[in-house]
């Protein structure tokens, strides 16, 4: 089917990615746009070692997407790059298209619009509780998936960890930050965990939880990290990280025998949250998108993710909720076929419409 004005992705996710490798391999041709430098959203920015829950490496999920799009004829790729406005209706935008090195801007007209801006993680100085920011040796998940993809995971002093803590729900399921459950976190850190067993064997791990919750799936891990790895849990809540110029004391309650614990560790590692970005601020405001009360871009039904509130407009990924990956690429097909559906639809005479 040849349609003509190209479709616009906005976000080089998985779940952009998806939808652009779905529209071109069907003839509808593409422009994607990104803010940043290169292609691949989160796992390809944080450098994840693996995905969950099957642990299968990162590259053998994303370097698919990511080299049809960049071959592919009909993808035209705008790295760098924002859409500051879009006017106009299902079938013909007019839309503007910002390079943020050079200010350079260009305006093209698209038929329709895919979202897939996702998500940003939450910033754990806002909660002054773990010290993040401040604390050496306090990290989030994201930033222990590079040291564990390097295949060197060490303190500040350049010392591997001997004793580790990860804490779980970090701008989760506190109504103090973010009251969302990030739905990944959890199946994340243990399968951190495990490759940091992996690599340190002799270490001693302890996941400090107020629920576990590993979804579908992904509960394998949870019962192979105990079982297989060793791994410690704790069911507690943190109120303090204490730097004492050698360790981290972490202070709290055990609110399964309900009393204060309070434990040293070397590493302390944050499963901080997901929560929508600046990207996804930018993109609401500039196409005028309803978001929700936590700031995620709001479907137009509830329960069925991708349509926005604007017809033409179409919304995929963690820019409306935390996700995994399969998640965000099932949602990035999802959005390709209404894509298409609208095309066809617009393709029709009007009376047969
Ligand atoms: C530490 C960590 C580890 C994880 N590990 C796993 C795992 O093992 N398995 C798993 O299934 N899930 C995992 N996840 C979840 C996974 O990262 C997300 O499900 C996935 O990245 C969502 O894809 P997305 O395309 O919706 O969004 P993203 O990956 O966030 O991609 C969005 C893209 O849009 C771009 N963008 C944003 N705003 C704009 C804008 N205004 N204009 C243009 N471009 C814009 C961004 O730069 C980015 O490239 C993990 C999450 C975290 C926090």
């Amino acid at each position: 089917m040849r349609t003509e004005n190209p479709v616009l992705i906005i976000g080089g996710g998985p779940a952009g990615l998806r939808a652009a490798v779905d529209l071109s391999e069907m003839g509808i041709e593409v422009i994607l746009v990104e803010k940043r430098n290169e292609l691949g959203g989160a796992p390809v920015r944080w450098k994840y070692k693996t995905l969950a829950p099957m642990m299968r490496p990162t590259e053998e999920v994303m370097n698919p997407l990511i080299e049809h799009v960049e071959k592919s004829e009909l993808v035209k790729v705008y790295k760098n790059s924002i859409v500051e406005e879009a006017k106009g209706n299902a079938g013909n935008f007019v839309i503007r298209i910002k390079n943020g090195l050079d200010n350079r801007v260009e305006s093209l007209n698209v038929s329709a619009i895919i979202v897939a801006t996702g998500f940003e993680h939450f910033d754990a100085r806002i909660d002054p509780r773990y010290g993040y920011g401040k604390n050496p040796n306090v990290i989030g998940i994201h930033e222990l998936e590079a040291m564990l993809k390097s295949g060197r995971v060490v303190k500040h002093d350049g010392q591997p960890p001997e004793r580790i803590a990860f804490i779980f729900c970090v701008g989760s399921r506190d109504r103090a930050t973010n009251p969302w459950c990030c739905t990944v976190c959890c199946g994340v850190s243990i399968k951190q965990a495990i490759e940091l067993k992996e690599i340190l064997p002799d270490s001693q791990i302890y996941m400090i939880y107020m629920d576990v919750r590993t979804f579908g799936l992904w509960e394998k891990l949870y019962w192979k990290s105990m079982e297989e790895y060793g791994i410690n849990y704790i069911r507690g809540r943190v109120s303090e990280i204490y730097y004492t110029g050698e360790k981290l004391l972490v202070k709290g309650e055990d609110t399964l025998v309900r009393g204060p614990f309070e434990v040293l560790f070397d590493m302390v590692v944050l499963a901080v949250g997901m929560e929508p970005g600046q990207g996804t601020k930018q993109v609401a405001k500039a196409l005028d998108l309803a978001i929700n009360e936590f700031g995620f871009l709001e479907p137009k039904h509830p329960n069925i993710h991708h349509d926005s509130s604007k017809e033409g407009i179409f919304l995929a990924g963690a820019c409306v909720a935390p996700m995994s990956v399969e998640e965000a690429i099932a949602e990035g097909s999802a959005a390709a076929m209404q894509v298409v559906k609208l095309l066809h639809r617009l393709a029709k005479p009007i009376e047969a419409r």
